[in-house]
C-alpha cells in the first residue's frame, strides 16, 4: 500500500468570531467547570490507581489544579515493563498498514475531534497562549503522527541496492528487542505524543513517563491513541517521581531504548545509569534525547532592523522562552543598536500582554512552576549583581501564578552568566559587538555556550550569511536566515542540535525511525 499524500495540518486564525474561537473558548470554560480531573497510570490498558497521589498545579493561578495523578508505583511500573514485553510480539507481527491506520486515525482525533480540548489542557496545565497552544498540540502533534506513518513507509523501502544472479538481498527492519522507555517534557504536548509514537510506530511497545507538569495533556494523547486503536500494552502510561521511574526502568535487563527530552542535566544522569547497567542488558540501549539550548540570533550591519526586531521579541518570548530553541542571546552590530534597533525592541517588548493565557488577550503566559520561576528570577538578579543592565523587565509576581516579566538585559561581558547558562524563561540577554569585530563575534558565538541547538542570521548581504554559517558549523543543528530560532516545523526542518543539546537525531524526519529499529540482513539464494 501506499500512503497517502500528506501537507502539514492548517494552522487556524482564531479571529474574533472565528468558529475555532467559539470552539476553544467553550473547551476552555468546560474545562474550568470540570477541573480537577483524576488521572491514574494505564497499564494493559486497564487504569490503575496505585493511590500514591500528586497534583499538577494550574501556573497561572497555583492555588488550583488541573488534576489529581496517581504516580507508579514499583508493582505498577513492573507490571507496566511485562506488560509492554508481552504486548510486542503481536503489535511487531500486526501488518504495518494496520500500525498505519491506527496512528493516521490518531492524527485525525487530534486534528479534529479532540483538537480544542487538547489545546485547552495545555493553556490550562503549561500556561500556553492559544496561539501557541494551536501551534503545539493541534499542528505539530497532528504532523508528527502523519509524517510519522509517511517516513516509516519511506524507511521499510530502502533495500539493498544490489543482488547477484541467483540471489535476492533485502533489508527487514525489525522493532528493537525489549522495550521502549519514552521520557517527555512539559513543554510541548506534541513531543509526548511523538517520543511514544515514534518507537510505537516501528513496532516497538514504549513505556511512557510524562512530564509531571504536563500530566492532564498527555493523558488525553493517551486516550487518543487507544480510540485509535492501539492495543492494550503497547503505550503503557506511567507517571510519576522521575527519580524512582527511571531507575526502576533502566535497571531491567530489556531496557532497549530510552526516547527522551528535558534538561542536559537529567539526559546525563540516565546515561550515566544506563552505563551502570550496561552489564546487565540483553543489547546496548539506543539513547536518543534533545536536551537544552542557548541559541543565539546574530544581527549583522546589513541586516533589516525591523524584521529582526520581531523575529527577536518573537523568538526570544513567546511561551515565555520555554521553548528548547528559544532565542537567549543576541548578538547584534553597535551601529544598527544604535540607530533604532534598540528603541524598537524596548518598544515591541512593552507591549506584551502579560496574564493567565485562559484569558484571550494574554500574549506571555505564566512560567511552568515553582522551581521554574526561582531560577529565572535568581538569574535575573545574578546577571544584576555581575554588571548587567536591565532594559526592560527584571521582576516577577508569584503571588497568583508564576509570572515573570519578558526581561532584556544588556551585558558588556561576552561570558556573563545569562549568555552562557540556559534559563529557559522569558530573558533575553543582549550582546553588541563593534562592526569591525564581526569574526570576533562568530568565534564568540561558537565558544560561549555549551549548547548546540537553534540560531539565526540576520544579514542582507549573502557573504555575511555564508560566512557566519561556516563558521558556526558546530553551534547549532536548525539555522534561520532572517527569520527566528523557533518553530521548526514537522517534515520541513528536522530538528535537534549536537553537543549539550542532544544526540541530533533530527525529530521530524526520517533519521529517527532509524534509532527505533534494528535491522536484519537476508541474503535469499535461488
Ligand atoms: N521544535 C521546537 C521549535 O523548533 C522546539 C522543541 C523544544 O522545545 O524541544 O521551536
Amino acid at each position: 500500500f501506499k500512503v497517502p499524500d500528506i501537507a502539514n495540518e492548517p494552522m487556524r486564525a482564531y479571529g474574533p468570531g472565528s468558529p475555532e474561537r467559539k470552539g476553544l473558548q467553550e473547551a476552555i470554560a468546560q474545562m474550568e467547570k470540570e477541573l480537577p480531573f483524576e488521572v491514574p497510570c494505564i497499564v494493559n490498558g486497564k487504569p490503575v490507581k496505585t493511590g500514591k497521589l500528586a497534583k499538577q498545579p494550574i501556573p497561572s493561578d497555583h492555588a488550583k489544579h488541573l488534576c489529581t495523578y496517581h504516580e507508579a508505583d514499583q508493582a505498577t511500573v513492573a507490571a507496566a515493563i511485562d506488560g509492554a514485553l508481552a504486548a510486542k510480539a503481536e503489535w511487531e507481527a500486526m501488518p504495518w498498514s494496520d500500525r498505519a491506520a491506527i496512528f493516521l486515525k490518531a492524527a485525525d482525533l487530534v486534528s479534529g475531534k479532540y483538537r480544542y480540548k487538547l489545546m485547552a489542557a495545555t493553556i490550562f496545565g503549561q500556561g500556553k497562549n492559544a496561539w501557541q497552544a494551536e501551534i503545539d498540540a493541534a499542528a505539530e502533534l497532528t504532523d508528527f503522527l502523519r509524517f510519522g506513518v509517511r517516513y516509516v513507509e519511506e524507511l521499510y523501502s530502502i533495500q539493498p541496492p544490489k543482488n547477484t544472479a541467483g540471489s535476492w538481498n533485502r533489508l527487514e527492519y525489525r522493532a528493537l528487542e525489549g522495550f521502549v522507555f519514552a521520557v517527555s517534557p512539559f513543554n510541548f504536548t506534541a513531543i509526548g505524543g511523538n517520543l511514544v509514537a515514534t518507537p510505537a510506530l516501528v513496532g516497538n511497545t514504549v513505556v511512557w513517563k510524562p512530564s509531571p507538569a504536563a500530566t492532564y495533556s498527555n493523558y488525553i494523547v493517551y486516550k487518543i491513541f487507544e480510540e485509535a486503536g492501539v492495543p492494550p500494552g503497547v503505550i503503557q502510561f506511567v507517571p510519576g517521581s522521575p527519580v524512582e521511574v527511571c531507575a526502576q526502568v533502566l535497571a531491567h535487563p530489556n531496557f532497549a531504548a530510552l526516547h527522551f527530552t528535558g534538561s542536559t542535566f537529567v539526559f546525563k544522569k540516565l546515561w550515566k545509569d544506563v552505563a551502570a547497567n550496561i552489564d546487565t542488558y540483553r543489547s546496548y540501549p539506543r539513547l536518543v534525547g534533545e536536551t537544552g539550548g542557548k541559541n543565539f540570533h546574530l544581527v549583522h550591519r546589513s541586516a533589516e532592523v525591523k524584521n529582526a526586531v520581531m523575529q527577536s521579541v518573537r523568538g526570544a518570548f513567546e511561551y515565555q522562552g520555554q521553548k528548547c530553541s528559544a532565542l537567549s542571546r543576541l548578538y547584534i552590530s553597535e551601529s544598527l543598536w544604535n540607530n533604532g534597533f534598540k528603541e524598537q525592541l524596548l518598544n515591541e517588548v512593552a507591549k506584551l500582554k502579560v496574564g493567565p493565557t485562559q484569558e484571550w488577550t494574554s500574549f506571555i503566559g505564566p512560567v511552568i512552576g515553582r522551581p521554574a520561576y526561582d531560577k529565572i528570577t535568581s538569574y535575573i538578579q545574578k546577571a544584576k549583581e555581575a554588571g548587567g543592565e536591565v532594559l526592560i523587565g527584571g521582576s516577577g509576581d508569584d503571588s497568583k501564578g508564576y509570572f515573570v516579566q519578558p526581561t532584556v538585559i544588556l551585558t558588556k561581558d561576552p561570558k556573563s552568566v545569562t549568555i552562557v547558562e540556559e534559563i529557559f524563561g522569558p530573558v533575553l540577554t543582549v550582546f553588541v559587538y563593534d562592526d569591525d569585530d564581526w569574526e570576533k563575534t562568530l568565534e564568540l558565538i561558537d565558544t560561549t555556550s555549551p549548547y548546540s541547538l537553534t540560531g539565526s542570521i540576520f544579514a542582507t548581504e549573502r557573504k555575511a550569511l555564508l560566512q557566519a554559517t561556516n563558521k558556526l558549523r558546530n553551534a547549532a543543528g536548525n539555522v534561520y536566515y532572517n527569520e527566528k530560532c523557533t518553530g521548526a516545523v514537522v517534515g520541513q526542518q528536522p530538528f535537534g542540535g549536537a553537543r549539550a543539546s542532544g544526540t541530533n537525531d533530527k525529530a521530524g524526519s526520517m533519521a529517527i525511525f532509524y534509532r527505533f529499529v534494528s535491522a536484519r540482513s537476508i541474503k535469499e539464494n535461488f
